[in-house]
């Protein structure tokens, strides 16, 4: 079974199953404003996903002075999590707020 580790600024948390990892993202970091829009956004996850549905790979590229490698690592993160995780049980958890947080 995969582990998956936080890598929000060296966290390192590492949990067996993936909606844990974006349920401890979105609780337990701060949020993060996007650097092309200014939205607020849970880290981790949730905000890698606003980046590249709602802009383009060149947007990003420019506000996160990010190299195409570092883009397509996030890419293949977002890709891995999505095939993975139920998200929609991640944001029913995240609204619900009766699980552990
Ligand atoms: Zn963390
Ligand atoms: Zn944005």
């Amino acid at each position: 079974m995969p582990r998956w580790e936080c890598a929000i600024n060296g966290c390192g948390h590492e949990y067996d199953q993936v909606e844990d990892l974006i349920v401890h993202q979105s609780a337990e970091h701060d949020r993060a404003e996007c650097k092309v829009c200014g939205a607020v956004l849970p880290d981790g996850y949730f905000a890698v996903r606003h980046a590249f549905d709602e802009h383009t790979r060149a947007e990003y590229v420019r506000a996160y002075n990010a190299s195409a490698a570092e883009v397509r690592q996030r890419e293949n993160i977002k890709e891995t999590i999505e095939e993975t995780a139920d998200i929609r049980a991640v944001v029913d958890r995240l609204e619900g707020g009766t699980d552990r947080l």
